[in-house]
């Protein structure tokens, strides 16, 4: 991320570092081809559920295996590297394990070192599908010349977040098969929702070589961005909302970006207002998951947390924002949801930042927000005993009086103290 250029800018007030990386936002009115703000169905209680138990939300993220997906990644790996290779063909053999469309891209960029070689890896459940979600992490590890500083591994930055989104495709795979069957069989009755499918984006070479600037930074974002941005695609029976000559970059309807997740107690901001309403719908999928006691694990019987997001306040504005690998997207038009800790973890960019620094519990938890949190985007139903519709909760919106009543408790807290989180006890 930014703010990397010297650590003790880490200690300047937050407010003071996002002012640093306001630009003024470009206007979203093009893009019509893609779904905006809309109500999401709310999974029932039984199909959050099958959600947490299926597949165990902590076997893909567990340090302690050598085996978990974490694992895989959690090495030193940054651009241009045998072990940035390994990774790389790591995640995309876990993406072709469940017949993924996998796409390598790679290009030549130069770096205060020299040209080096950079890949990002596009994932896609459905390439035929008209629009997208695309949720993205950057897979390289921050280079640094000397020993021992070369050993960092960036657990929460960002193998960890990593690892998070190849559990979300296995979580949600069969669901998006179910969910093409409905459509196919004239079921689905949200054609518009399902012709949206899910892509996972793993950026290279987000980290600066040496200090972050507008060239030494966000290597693959920049690259692909400007790549689809200039990439016309072709017309498709499909693609029913898109106007002539559109771009591929106009058929992302958002880009959500994780970074420094994994450490417990994050605490996330929502950075923009037109992404306002996903960030209070992955609250609502927090409280509702919490409500089903679904944070429960080990010891810790989840019967009191902290929230991890900061909630809005009325009149909020555009936040300001933290520079990540959204920023070349977001300039050309994309709508963004960042999920990103701020502060950082207290280990950013040191040795400190590896497995040590990661929580299971936290991870797990990030897991479950991420797999109710999609499926209710991409109107996905996992499996209950009980048809849907018999489900008193079933088809009900996330209720806005819920919603409401929500915020008034953590507008309550808010008020306490500028940057306390808000805790929910049962
Ligand atoms: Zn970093």
């Amino acid at each position: 991320m930014a703010l990397a250029s010297s650590p003790r800018r880490r200690d300047l007030p937050l407010c003071l570092l996002l002012l640093l990386s306001i630009l003024a936002l470009p206007s979203l009115t093009w893009q019509a081809s893609v779904l905006g703000e809309r109500s999401l169905d709310a999974l029932s209680s039984d199909a959050i559920s099958l959600l947490v138990s299926t597949p165990d939300p902590v076997k893909n993220i567990d340090p302690t295996n050598p085996t978990s997906h974490l694992s895989k990644i959690l090495i030193p790996r940054p651009p241009d590297t045998e072990n940035s290779t390994i990774v790389r063909n790591y995640i995309i053999s876990t993406l072709r394990a469940l017949k993924w469309d996998v796409e390598e891209d790679s290009f030549i960029g130069e770096t205060p070192y020299g040209s080096k070689n950079f890949t990002n890896v596009i994932a896609t459940k459905d390439p035929s599908a008209g629009r997208r979600v695309v949720l993205a992490a950057h897979f390289d590890s921050k280079f640094f010349a000397t020993y021992p500083q070369n050993q960092f591994v960036g657990a929460t930055d960002s193998a960890a977040p990593c690892a998070m989104m190849l559990d979300l495709a296995e979580a949600l795979d069969p669901l998006l098969d179910a969910r093409k069957q409905r459509l196919e069989d004239g079921l689905e009755d949200d054609e518009d929702v399902a012709d949206t499918t899910l892509q996972l984006l793993f950026f290279d070479g987000e980290e600066a070589f040496k200090d972050w600037t507008a060239t030494d930074s966000v290597y693959g974002a920049r690259h692909l961005a400007e790549r689809w941005s200039t990439s016309y695609i072709s017309p498709h029976t499909k693609r029913r909302l898109l106007r002539p000559s559109e771009t591929e970059i106009s058929t992302v309807e958002h880009l959500i970006l994780l970074d420094l997740l994994g450490a417990p107690h994050p605490l996330i901001r929502s950075a923009f207002l037109d992404t306002a309403w996903l960030f209070d719908a992955m609250i609502s999928a927090e409280r509702r998951l919490f409500d089903t006691g679904s944070f429960a694990y080990g010891d810790d019987e989840g019967s009191s947390l902290t929230s991890f997001f900061l909630p809005r306040r009325e009149g909020d504005g555009n936040y300001g924002y933290i520079e990540d690998d959204h920023v070349p997207f977001l300039r050309k038009g994309v709508s963004v949801l960042h999920i990103i800790a701020s502060p950082f973890p207290r280990v950013w960019h040191t040795l400190g930042d590896d497995a040590s620094a990661l929580d299971i519990p936290t991870m797990r938890r990030w897991n479950l927000i991420l797999r109710v949190f999609m499926a209710e985007y991409l109107g996905l139903q996992p499996e209950t005993k009980a048809p849907r519709s018999d489900d008193g909760q079933a088809h009900q919106s996330v209720a806005h009086s819920e919603l409401v009543s929500t915020f008034a408790v953590m507008e309550w807290s808010w008020r306490l103290t500028l940057s306390s989180p808000v805790t929910f006890d049962q």
